[in-house]
């Protein structure tokens, strides 16, 4: 079928927002109304219902252990621990309910969903792992959406790795620290957007480079530093100069650093082994719309941090993995087949607003059911009751739809209300990707959450760590460490609401930063965070032309194809006007990468 472009209103952010002919084919496969909402608050409203990386230590409402969990303590479902959650020794089918005609869907889910216990789903099958949500790896500590690791701590989305700490969106890495958007590299350290690096340090955008510093933009190249080359004794004379085992060291070097990457042209975008596709931070895909931090896939559109693999025909999913005919999926895996609206679930066919269900075939409405099929609000029917009451359902969906306080209105095909979220907007993965202060977030109906008062027992000043590794003995394990953000307040918007004030150094960290040579950090792990996601673009795409030959770029060299004058190439980037990178289109790019 032909379809056309169509421009509606958001109900949310009340901008036009175009319907793309591709979208509503999908839309036509898996039998789903046009949204109401655009595609960044279809987004926003999905991340809002998700606490990334805000723990809580509280107590198991079953077995009164002390337990690691996302959920603020303000919610009224009890939370138990991983063990007895899933174990047998209680049956979400015991709230079940009976559909009721006369109140609308989401006020009967909400209430189930603060009824029902809660356990943490993504904390799946870890060895010897304190303080993570994360799955299938081994002695790993503090790791938040991060699968398959081995010796890791301090990391968000990082995938397949050994012995890396503090990293974003890394996959197949090895003894790396401080970096981001990196794969396949090993002992890469302050770096971002690196593929393939060896014993690369503070550099950008590097393809196959080993023993390299404060680069930019190279490719197979060995012993630079700041972009010039020089040979192996000469470089690492200069090298051991610079004193990287100190935290002095590491900020100069880091400003020299910065420096020269906001001089350097930058590609409009990040991908690697992408065709056909539109967005930024794509790896290793085809047909990918409209997405960010997306690889690994085939035909999707408008998602985020889909990254473990495969994921193939899908529309608004955020951080899942293995999902095929997914829509308005947030944080789900292992195998999702045509779901809508579901939320930390595994294994998953066919079903619907559903949050914390395993194992699951055609259930709709449904808190934690594991195993069972034809389930709707955690009541079991007969597949033939269920396949009766379900059109129904969506029925009374549409004619008595579920109004908020803001007048957005949600039908069948819309994600769960915003004011159904159990989390402060600001700790939500939303404030990551799109951050915005609480006035703005309490006038759309948000909720907020004011960090609470931590009362530690501050030991010492980060100021008065040593400034070398060389210097620290073992009693800094002993230490509650002062983060240097509580007395500079020196970091970026968002770092004032998360800072947790102060920090530890665990054994594990320690053994890492003498074995790498690497002075203590400063900042706490969140500061740390957001300190690194600052070196990444926020997903959203904007019209710009490429500024090489203008008066803010290098002047443009001779083998640059449009010669002396200014290249005129238009192109969707992430970098937002006015940003200070120097944003050039592929070919001028690919004219100035050596
Ligand atoms: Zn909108
Ligand atoms: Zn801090
Ligand atoms: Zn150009
Ligand atoms: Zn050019």
């Amino acid at each position: 079928m032909d379809y056309k472009s169509e421009t509606r209103k958001c109900q949310n952010c009340k901008k036009d927002f175009t319907i793309e002919p591709d979208d509503f084919a999908f839309l036509e496969r898996i039998q789903m109304p046009p949204p109401t909402f655009c595609w960044r608050c279809r987004a926003i409203r999905r991340m809002a219902f998700r606490n990334m990386r805000h723990p809580y230590i509280r107590t198991c409402d079953a077995t009164k252990q002390k337990i690691f969990t996302l959920m603020p303590p303000d919610n009224p479902m009890p939370v138990y621990d991983n063990k007895y959650w899933y174990s047998d020794n209680w049956n979400p089918l015991d709230y079940g309910r009976d559909y009721d005609f006369s109140r609308p869907f989401f006020d009967q889910i909400r209430e189930l969903y603060n009824e029902v216990p809660w356990a943490v789903m993504w904390t799946m099958e870890m060895v010897n792992s304190n303080f993570s949500i994360s799955a299938f790896s081994k002695n790993c500590y503090m790791g938040f959406d991060c699968g398959y690791n081995e010796d890791c701590a301090n990391n968000v989305t990082v995938l397949y790795s050994k012995q890396c700490f503090d990293g974003v969106n890394m996959k197949d890495c090895e003894l790396c620290y401080y970096s981001i958007n990196t794969n396949q590299s090993y002992k890469t350290f302050f770096s971002k957007n690196c593929t393939s690096c060896v014993e690369v340090w503070f550099s950008q955008d590097c393809i196959g480079c080993t023993h390299c510093l404060g680069c930019s933009g190279l490719r197979n190249k060995s012993y630079c530093i700041f972009n010039k080359q020089y040979d192996k004794e000469s470089y690492k004379t200069k090298f051991e100069s610079m004193k990287l085992h100190a935290w002095s060291g590491i900020q100069k070097i880091r400003a020299e650093a910065e420096e020269l990457w906001r001089k350097s042209p930058v590609k409009y975008q990040h991908r690697v082994q992408v065709s056909y596709s539109k967005g930024d931070y794509l790896y290793n895909g085809t047909e990918l719309y409209n997405c960010f931090f997306v690889g690994t896939a085939q035909n999707m559109r408008h998602c985020q941090s889909v990254i473990y693999p495969p994921n193939r025909d899908g529309m608004d999913i955020t951080s899942s993995d293995n999902t095929e005919l997914a829509y308005e999926t947030l944080c789900c895996g292992l195998a999702i087949y045509k779901t809508l609206a579901i939320v930390e679930c595994t294994n998953a066919n066919e079903s619907a607003y559903s949050i914390n269900c395993r194992n699951v075939n055609n259930v709709f409405g449904c808190v934690a059911v594991h195993s069972k099929n034809y389930c709707i609000l955690n009541k079991q029917y007969g597949k033939e009751k269920y396949f009766e009451l379900l059109p129904k359902i969506i029925k009374h969906m549409n004619d008595m739809p579920y109004e908020d306080a803001q007048g957005r209105i949600y039908k069948y095909g819309e994600f769960f209300p915003f004011d159904m979220s159990s989390y402060g907007y600001n700790q939500s993965q939303a404030f990551e990707y799109f951050p915005i202060n609480e006035k703005e977030a309490k006038k759309q109906g948000y909720r907020w959450k004011i960090p609470e008062d931590r009362k530690y027992n501050i030991s010492i000043k980060a100021e008065k760590l040593p400034d070398s590794i060389t210097e620290v003995t073992d009693s800094i394990l002993e230490e509650v460490i002062q983060c240097e953000h509580k007395e500079t307040n020196k970091h970026s918007f968002g770092c004032d609401i998360d800072c947790a004030t102060a920090f530890r150094i665990t054994k594990q960290e320690l053994d890492f930063y003498r074995q790498m040579n690497l002075p203590l950090p400063r900042f706490c792990f969140n500061c740390r965070h957001v300190d690194r996601i600052k070196w990444r673009n926020v997903p959203a795409l904007y019209y710009r032309q490429c500024m090489c030959g203008s008066k803010d770029s290098p002047s443009a060299t001779t083998n640059h194809f449009h010669g002396a004058g200014k290249c005129e190439v238009e192109f969707e980037t992430s970098y937002a006007p006015g940003r200070p990178e120097i944003v050039y289109c592929e070919k001028c790019y690919q004219a100035e990468v050596y």
